[in-house]
């Protein structure tokens, strides 16, 4: 018999969301699931399930039921002929990478933390760089869905076909993800290379980087023309590391976060600070090499607000660098990131149908004091929309049904298959309601 908890409060890791549900389960077998979802039919309540809680927005939020997946996080099945490999869903990444290790394996493709679950990174379309790679889930090769009746649905390319073109990407509302089959590739080490440069330079060669290197991404420094490129290729060196606690730490963290904090009382101080920090720290060029898994994730510790949409990027990045010169009184954190993935076939991937470039913005929270950036939101999510632009579903965004519509061709195919499987709305909560009605 499952147990509940009461009074128990979430909050994402940011510490932007948080919410009380009314009861926490956290099950450990399928059958304990089966239980929650037939609780939640019987006293008619709505239920969530949460992976790590990284969602820096509120899509993991409810008032109902809450399901933490955290102690279904076991390796089922290492298929080393096929190199798959299948999960519960509630895995971390960070406990799945020495699994895989030890059989020789590896993620192609990772976004920039682990603290993460398979179950999440793929219903939320998390996703790093590399034109040649799609989003996290297009790595999924299977995965069993419990459904709200109790009913457990085994999806695949050849097995419910329409239900996993949606369940990938299934932002939570599908159902429970019980278990997750990755396809692997042999496990590899990378080379990150970083050097300085300008945008101009990068958006007139892109196509020239983007060739250059497997894992090419760049950041810019808002309020100045300052960028730094980041190679990431596979490598037969040995791991070497240009980390340093001086500047990473005391610098980069200390230091920066002291210098955001002044600038919340004197905001024109972020355009100095980003240059500041540009040649202090991005004007060498730096080496490093690892497993691939220690290059692609690195540890993240500002807690932070965020925006992530998929298009185009040299209109969109120069219109937004148009209107902070426009508006000396919008001030943005450095940096902007920019990656580059793969477009695909899953209906509500931010990259279906088309190869996409992402732009993640960023205002820091330094000692967890929030700073104005509605203006700075608003003009972006602007730019974004008006160049086709769709936004990362695992951060907070303004946009409604009447906007997905228009973005995703397949956004009536996702409702049907969501209403069939749900027909009740059990795992909506209020963001989903704002994307469904
Ligand atoms: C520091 C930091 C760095 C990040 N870097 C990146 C990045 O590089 N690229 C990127 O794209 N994103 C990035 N993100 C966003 C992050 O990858 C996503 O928010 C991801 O969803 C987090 O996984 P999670 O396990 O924490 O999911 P949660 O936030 O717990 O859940 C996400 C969604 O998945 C649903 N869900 C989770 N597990 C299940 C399940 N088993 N069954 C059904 N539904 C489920 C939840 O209900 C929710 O709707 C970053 C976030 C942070 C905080």
């Amino acid at each position: 018999m499952v147990h509940g908890h009461k009074g128990v409060r979430f909050q994402n890791w940011a510490r932007t969301y948080g919410c009380c549900p009314e009861m926490y389960y956290q099950p450990t077998s399928v059958e304990e699931v089966r239980e929650v979802l037939a609780l939640a039919r019987q006293q008619n309540k709505k239920v969530k399930v949460v992976g790590g809680g990284h969602s820096p927005s509120d899509i993991a939020c409810t008032d109902g039921f809450m399901i933490h997946m955290g102690k279904m996080n076991r390796v089922l099945q290492v298929d080393k002929e096929k190199k798959q490999v299948t999960v519960e869903a509630g895995i971390l990444l960070t406990d799945l990478h020495p699994q895989l290790d030890k059989h020789g394996l590896a993620l192609s493709n990772l976004g920039a933390v682990s603290d993460v679950t398979a179950g999440g990174v793929i219903g939320s379309g998390t996703h790093n760089t590399g034109i040649k790679h799609g989003i996290l889930a297009t790595q999924v090769v299977a995965l069993t869905l419990m459904t709200a009746d109790g009913a457990i649905l085994e999806c695949s390319e050849s097995s419910n076909a329409e239900v996993f073109q949606a369940a990938r990407v299934h932002l939570g509302c599908l159902g429970v993800i019980l278990t997750i089959t990755l396809q692997c590739v042999p496990q590899f080490h990378l080379q990150e290379t970083s050097f300085p440069s300008t945008l101009k330079e990068v958006l007139d060669n892109l196509d020239s980087h983007l060739k250059k290197s497997e894992y090419f991404r760049f950041l810019w420094f808002p309020h100045s023309e300052n960028v730094s490129i980041i190679y990431q290729d596979h490598t037969n060196k040995p791991p070497s590391s240009s980390a340093s606690w001086f500047w990473d730490y005391a610098v980069g963290f200390y230091l920066l976060e002291f210098l955001l904090w002044t600038s919340t009382f004197l905001p024109c101080l972020v355009g100095w600070i980003n240059r500041f920090f540009f040649w202090l720290l991005f004007t060498r060029k730096k080496e490093s090499s690892n497993l691939s898994h220690k290059i692609f994730t690195y540890e993240c510790r500002f807690k932070q607000h965020v925006q992530d949409w998929a298009e185009k990027t040299k209109e969109a990045l120069l219109e937004l660098k148009a209107m902070l010169e426009a508006h000396p009184k919008v001030v943005a954190h450095y940096p902007v990131e920019v990656r580059f993935t793969r477009g695909d076939d899953i209906l509500l991937s931010p990259c279906f149908q088309r190869d996409s470039c992402y732009m993640n913005i960023i205002m820091y929270r330094p000692y967890g004091k929030d700073v104005p950036r509605l203006d700075y939101w608003l003009a972006y999510e602007t730019i974004m929309k008006k160049f086709g632009g769709r936004p990362h579903w695992a951060k907070a965004h303004n946009c409604t049904r009447k906007d997905f519509e228009k973005m995703y061709p397949a956004f009536p195919k996702f409702c049907a298959i969501r209403e069939k499987l749900d027909p009740t709305g059990m795992f909506l909560n209020s963001y989903l309601e704002k994307v469904f009605y």
